[in-house]
């Protein structure tokens, strides 16, 4: 037994229970080795599109994934072919075992990477305790370069910090930095190119995401929305020299501008047109298997872990949910209603 900041875990080292096992593998023929397993619901900031001002009814902390089940959950999917791991939430630097988590999926056979999508506000903090742990990339959250913007859709002052930490991130040694920017039609439309003129000096991916509705439709109906494709079109109409190069499998328009040291992506989060190539398996703070982000039916891992359900019982109860994926995210959507009330209870 070991003993990590006073949460006493009995799980077994890495490895140990490890059977052979076939890929996770869906009725559409997509493999799925990328898991995003959110750490908690809880934020330091109150995102316009993804909590109300007051925050949403938090789960409390019994309810949510203890230290000992993310280990569980980390060995189960690795033996089924998870090689990479995203850390996200909530906040998940608000999380006292963040690095435990992270020091235990590394040094785990199989896993190739672990990344972490936090907001910034605590990076700069936590800089060193990260890069100790062995993660491979971060993806900063920052959707405006101007302080009162910044508060605007934030709710919170704090550019200074996030500026900060994307800085201390930039001179660390974690081998992957990426800048998430929510792209907003009359809210950040005119700083595309201030952030895509931050790839210029630095090696970073900034990455244009599409406004979902995942926030109680409180921005989502107000005209925010800016597709994917104006998105890019905006940018050639300003750029001249953008040359596509490879990106991730949901980084659908990647390029480089001209001899810049950093790349641009942009994401069609709601345009969903990259479901086929999707690998992702969600993991919800409270446990809870999802085979798409849009979907509206949830496994309870957690309560099979807490009931005593066998290894092999969880792995099949992830075997079948994954399997029935729908073929994209609107065929998700359209089963069911959705009832959550924020980005945070899904897993960013
Ligand atoms: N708090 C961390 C952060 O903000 O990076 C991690 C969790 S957050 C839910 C993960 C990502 O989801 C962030 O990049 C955020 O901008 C994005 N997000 C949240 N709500 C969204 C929405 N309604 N549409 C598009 N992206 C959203
Ligand atoms: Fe917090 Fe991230 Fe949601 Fe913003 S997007 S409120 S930072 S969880």
């Amino acid at each position: 037994m070991r003993v990590i900041e006073n949460n006493t875990y009995t799980a077994p080292s890495p490895g140990v229970l490890k059977t052979s096992a076939s890929p996770i593998e869906d009725q559409h023929g997509r493999t799925f080795n990328y898991l995003r397993l959110a750490l908690n619901e809880k934020c330091n900031l109150r995102c316009m599109y993804c909590m109300p001002e007051e925050g949403i009814n938090f789960r409390s902390e019994d309810k949510l994934l203890s230290i000992d089940e993310i280990f569980h959950l980390l060995e189960l999917t690795s033996e089924m072919g998870v090689t990479k791991i995203r850390l996200t939430g909530g906040e998940p630097l608000l999380r006292k075992d963040l690095f435990p988590i992270i020091q235990y999926a590394n040094s785990m056979d199989g896993i190739d990477s672990i990344h972490v999508t936090t907001n910034g506000l605590l990076l700069s903090k936590y800089i060193h305790d990260l890069e100790e742990s062995g993660v491979s990339g971060l993806n900063i959250s920052l959707d405006t370069l101007n302080p009162k913007k910044f508060k605007i859709i934030t709710r919170r002052d704090g550019l200074d910090l996030v500026l900060n930490s994307l800085h201390k991130a930039m001179q660390s040694t974690i081998q992957s930095i990426k800048l998430n920017v929510v792209g907003m039609r009359d809210f950040n439309d005119d700083e595309l190119m201030d952030f895509v003129r931050l790839t210029k000096e630095n090696d970073i991916t900034v990455r244009f995401v599409e406004l979902m509705p995942f926030d109680s439709h409180q921005i989502w109906k107000t005209g925010k929305f800016y597709g994917a494709d104006h998105i890019l079109a905006d940018i050639k109409n300003q750029v001249s020299e953008l040359k596509p190069i490879d990106g991730s499998r949901t980084e659908h328009h990647i390029f480089r501008v001209d001899d810049y040291k950093g790349k641009v992506a942009v994401i069609p989060a709601y345009s969903r047109s990259l479901c086929g190539a999707c690998n992702r398996i969600r993991i919800t703070a409270d446990g809870k298997l999802l085979n798409c982000l849009y979907s509206q039916n949830e496994i309870n891992l957690r309560d099979a872990m807490r009931t005593g359900k066998t290894d092999m019982m969880i792995k099949d109860m992830i075997y079948g949910t994954m399997k029935k994926k729908f073929k994209d995210g609107w065929e998700a959507q359209n089963q069911g209603n959705d009832n959550r009330e924020s980005m945070t209870q899904i897993g960013g």
